[in-house]
């Protein structure tokens, strides 16, 4: 494993680090102010997705993107830097086209739509004019165990039937979000995982009623996580993405690089939590010394800096073997970020948040953004305790396959 840069890899980073300072964050103020004032998408989200489309800053996150669709093809690896700048500002990955969930949605209409959902959803979405929402997650159920689903999709005749409630559907509250995927039953009655599929629902088709747009930790998201209401929503049934049945499948499919695109960004906020952390405890003094020369401030950043290294290089191996052996093989490192990045966030921002004194929970910093972004994803794609789960059945099912072996090194005293 050689996890240092490539030539390209730096170059790109250096072009999206100088097309960050020079275009995004001089306009970081004007984002929050506009969104204040309930304009969204903001005046000058659409001229700065053009620029960076024109210098090639486009679809970075896909590895298999094809000669005709825009953009610039990455491996996992090559995009980890790049996805940690984009992340330090919550709004700035859309500038790339390199948001979530639209990644998600994009990488999985481009392993399964069919060629005219292509051209009527994934083109739109690989050009930037439109935007998507996936829709699973259910207040009824507990959708940490996705079979739980309740929402049916009733077949009748060429079309399908869709009712039920979703709740914490990101993006839903977008003005250009015109695609729901969403996942339901199709036949209850069918073996566990062969009872869901996914169905591509225009946002505005009658009977989808957007019911609240709910805050996280009282954090407003301009793009939404909403609560949706389907009352017999029709679609043709040339809707279904893949087959019937296939949706448990596809959900897996979809999750495994939208987990590490997350831990990606979320690197980058820790590094911007810590930057933030040094500087304020060399500016601020308490009984005639900087904070940063208290121990617990100085361990606080020690302990800051290993965690972040740590956590890096095992989002850059999973990186790695995403590209090498596919997310499939790769599904327990991708279980072990998503348990550990988010977690880590939250505890150097909590640090970050401590040094800044009360300043630290105002708005005047960025450090509640990025607090309540890493407790929202402690949730999202899955909560922490279902990825420890998955982590240790791998580990019992590699032990029992060598079972015994460690037992060699006991040194138990004769039994009398
Ligand atoms: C900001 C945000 C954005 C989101 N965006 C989306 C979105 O775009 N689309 C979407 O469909 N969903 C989205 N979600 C929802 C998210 O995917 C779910 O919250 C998550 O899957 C957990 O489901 P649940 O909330 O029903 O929790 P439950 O399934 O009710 O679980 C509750 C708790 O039980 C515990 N638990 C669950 N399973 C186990 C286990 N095996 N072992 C031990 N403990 C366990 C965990 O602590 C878990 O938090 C979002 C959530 C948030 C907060």
């Amino acid at each position: 494993m050689d996890f240092a840069y490539s030539e390209k890899t730096r170059d790109l980073c250096l072009q999206v680090q100088n097309f960050f300072d020079d275009h995004i964050l001089p306009r970081n103020e004007l984002w929050h102010k506009e969104v204040s004032e309930g304009k969204y998408p903001v005046s000058f989200m659409e001229d700065l997705k053009a620029l960076a489309k024109s210098e090639g800053l486009w679809n970075l996150f896909l590895p298999n993107l094809q000669e005709d669709e825009p953009g610039t093809r990455l491996t996992n690896l090559e995009y980890a830097p790049l996805a940690e700048i984009m992340g330090k500002l919550m709004w700035a990955s859309e500038v790339f086209n390199c948001n979530a969930p639209d990644t998600g949605n994009m990488e999985l209409l481009h392993m399964f739509a069919t060629p005219e959902q292509r051209v009527q959803w994934l083109n739109p979405l690989l050009e930037g004019d439109i935007r998507s929402a996936f829709v699973m997650t259910e207040p009824d159920v507990a959708s940490s165990d996705a079979t739980n689903v309740q929402t049916l999709i009733r077949r009748e005749g060429d079309e399908y039937v869709i009712n039920g409630r979703k709740w914490f559907i990101t993006n839903a509250a977008h003005p250009n979000c015109k695609l729901l995927i969403l996942m339901g039953k199709t036949d209850p009655d069918a073996a566990t995982h062969q009872q869901q599929s996914m169905v591509l629902i225009p946002s505005d088709a009658e009977g989808v009623d957007m019911v609240r747009n709910i805050t996280v930790l009282n954090h407003f998201a301009p793009e939404g996580h909403c609560e949706i209401v389907f009352r017999n929503v029709r679609v043709p049934v040339s809707s279904i993405l893949g087959e019937e049945g296939q949706g448990f499948m596809l959900a897996q499919a979809r999750l495994g690089p939208g987990r590490i695109h997350h831990c990606m960004r979320s690197i980058g906020q820790s590094e911007l939590a810590l930057d933030l952390m040094c500087e304020r405890s060399q500016e601020r003094k308490t009984f005639g010394k900087h904070l940063h020369e208290y121990s617990n401030v100085a361990d606080d950043i020690a302990e800051s800096r290993i965690e972040i290294d740590q956590a890096r290089l095992l989002v850059l191996k999973t990186a790695w073997m995403i590209d090498e052996v596919g997310a499939k093989a790769a599904r327990k490192e991708i279980s072990m970020i998503k348990a550990l990045v988010p977690r880590m966030q939250c505890n150097i921002t909590d640090r970050a948040m401590q040094v800044f004194g009360a300043m630290g929970l105002s708005p005047d910093t960025p450090l509640p953004d990025l607090y309540s972004w890493a407790r929202a994803i402690r949730y999202a794609d899955g909560p922490d305790e279902v990825h420890l789960r998955g982590v240790a059945r791998m580990e019992i099912k590699a032990s029992r396959e060598k079972l015994g072996q460690a037992a060699r090194y006991l040194t138990l005293p004769e039994r009398l």
